[in-house]
């Protein structure tokens, strides 16, 4: 595959840093909350942290932000780590932000004791009254300046189990009249009864986000600390943390744009939703944009990685077209993906001038010119695709027709002689002759069919299920407010009567063909049974611009 420029803004303060001596080494991080598995914007992240610890030389850790108990578990920190890894990456280190918690109680208490953090008793409602507005001031608290020795005590009170959760908080003491809201004394530590994943009841106080990220970097020796915008105005207090706590080094924080997908759900929490609701098939339903759910639809790894570059890393917020994500994978598919032949909806045709199966050696080229030669059985019944045959064709239409010629692909022409129908007008089946001088690779009959369909034996072929697959999410028409009001009825169309060449039956789990004239399927990893779904379709009018 082709290389592109990997040179964004991150790579350009990174490599100025070098170059000026400001760090000596990159070391980078993707700090996921264990708190569901990973979805398709994350993989953004992990190639930007990872790929710029890799062109550097440096290292990447995956860290887990496992610093809010009630909603992480055990079993998302393993996905995360299958997921990374099956991306391609291996993290330099696997660590735990609750390993730091005795650092970050330090911190706390090194904070109260140079005066810039205080116990509070305000109920949510006060704080929130006392925050003050975008446009107002807010208004400092009364137990803003209560001594050294009473914070000390009453933030012992809150570590030791006596202090119900909610009752009491540790703030930093910065300035109630800050026109950045973040920087109105946030709370630094609240108290929470909950049993940790890790860390079992050993703690009932938890650091906020805002107050544990730049210590988990700055004990990690993070240089560059890439996160998504919106946390653009947390980097004051970012900075006030690690400028206040003393950490040399310090860490920085650089913000870019974070990856949305139109008809794509880019949340944890919505996704968790679906789950729960049992609207999808687990976590890695095939439809579902997590990386677990991308693996076992059968979308390779690098057609990912690619999709990350030709993304970029804007400093903007933007939507990118899902038509772009599987232009990589089809593109990548073209190129590796075995041929095969399926017939989703099957029709049996009779050959009437056929009294015993011959064997076929069927060749499947590839775009490169690499062929593979197959056997197949032409057998006295085959099966066609319905929609390869019409009673009534619509103009220009290239397939079967009573009295029309068509090639069946690797084996001989064939004429329509006529067809039966149920009584509600569906077709039951299709009488053909063939001609056995028309036999591909050596056909000397002259005849000039007008296009070529995939067939398969009606006894060698093997049962097997197909789903196709579309968005879970409608087009955004701009008047849903919420994504449940756009979700696709039709995400999924089952097949439960496909049939397809034998050797189908061996695919190992995960394998990807292109099923000819259809789309790309890959074998269901998880389903008992032969199940194939389908990857992404062969054509697309999506174009990207290089
Ligand atoms: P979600 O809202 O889906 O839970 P999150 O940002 O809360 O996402 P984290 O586990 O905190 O999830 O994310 C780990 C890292 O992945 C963070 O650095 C975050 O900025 C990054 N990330 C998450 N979503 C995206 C996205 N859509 N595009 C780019 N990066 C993302
Ligand atoms: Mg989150």
């Amino acid at each position: 595959m082709e290389k592109y420029e990997t040179s964004n803004f991150v790579d350009e303060i990174i490599a100025k840093d070098l170059e000026s001596g400001a760090v000596k080494g990159v070391v980078t991080r993707f700090p996921p909350e264990p708190n569901g598995y990973l979805h398709i914007g994350h993989c953004k992240s992990i190639c930007l942290n990872f790929g710029l610890a890799k062109k550097y030389g440096g290292e990447c850790n995956l860290r887990f932000d496992d610093t809010n108990p009630a909603k992480e578990d055990e079993e998302y920190v393993n996905s995360i780590i299958e997921d990374v890894r099956w991306l391609g990456f291996e993290p330099s280190r696997i660590l735990y932000a609750s390993d730091y918690f005795d650092v970050m109680i330090a911190c706390a208490e090194k904070l109260i004791r140079k005066g810039l953090a205080y116990v509070d008793d305000l109920t949510p409602e006060e704080m929130k009254a006392y925050r003050g507005t975008l446009t107002e001031p807010g208004k400092e608290s009364p137990n803003r300046n209560r001594s050294v020795e009473e914070n000390l005590e009453l933030f012992r009170a809150m570590k030791s189990g006596t202090v119900r959760d909610g009752e009491l908080i540790l703030r930093a003491k910065i300035d109630m009249a800050s026109p950045n809201i973040n920087l109105r004394d946030p709370i630094l530590y609240r108290v929470l009864h909950a049993e940790h994943h890790r860390q079992g009841n050993k703690w009932c106080v938890y650091p906020m986000y805002d107050f544990a990220h730049p210590i988990e970097d700055a004990v990690e020796g993070i240089t560059h600390s890439v996160c998504t915008l919106e946390f653009e105005d947390h980097r004051p207090l970012y900075d006030w943390v690690t400028e206040h706590c003393e950490f040399d080094p310090r860490p920085h924080q650089y913000e870019f744009a974070r990856l949305n997908l139109t008809r794509t759900i880019m949340s944890k929490r919505y996704l968790k939703r679906l789950v729960d609701e049992g609207s999808v098939d687990g976590w890695d339903d095939p439809r579902m944009p997590t990386i677990s759910g991308l693996r076992r639809r059968g979308y390779p790894a690098a057609a990912l990685r690619e999709f990350c570059e030709r993304v970029g890393v804007a400093k903007a917020n933007s939507e990118v077209d899902a038509g772009l994500l599987e232009y990589c994978v089809r593109e990548e598919l073209n190129a590796t993906a075995p041929r095969a032949m399926a017939v989703l909806d099957p029709i049996p045709v009779t050959i009437s001038n056929l009294d015993s199966p011959i064997d076929l050696d069927v060749e499947f080229l590839m775009p490169d010119g690499t062929a593979t030669v197959r056997k197949a059985t032409f057998e006295p019944t085959i099966l066609i695709e319905r929609d390869d045959f019409a009673v009534t064709p619509p103009p220009k239409y290239k397939r079967l027709t009573v009295g029309g010629l068509v090639r069946l692909k690797g084996a001989f022409i064939v004429r329509c002689d006529g067809y039966t129908a149920d009584a509600d007008g569906k077709v039951t089946g299709v009488s053909c002759t063939y001609f056995p001088e028309s036999r591909s690779g050596r056909d000397e009959s002259g005849l000039k069919p007008k296009g070529v369909i995939h067939w398969v034996g009606a006894e060698s072929s093997v049962p097997m299920t197909v789903r196709r697959l579309d968005y879970l999410l409608l087009p955004d028409d701009g008047t849903k407010a919420d994504f449940s009001e756009r979700m696709n009825p039709r995400s999924a169309e089952t097949f439960p009567q496909a049939r397809g060449e034998r050797m189908l039956a061996d695919a190992e789990g995960g394998a990807v063909f292109q099923f000819l004239r259809l789309a790309y399927f890959s074998r269901d990893p998880k389903a008992e049974t032969l199940v194939f779904n389908e990857v992404v379709s062969l054509k697309d009018g999506y174009k990207p611009n290089k």
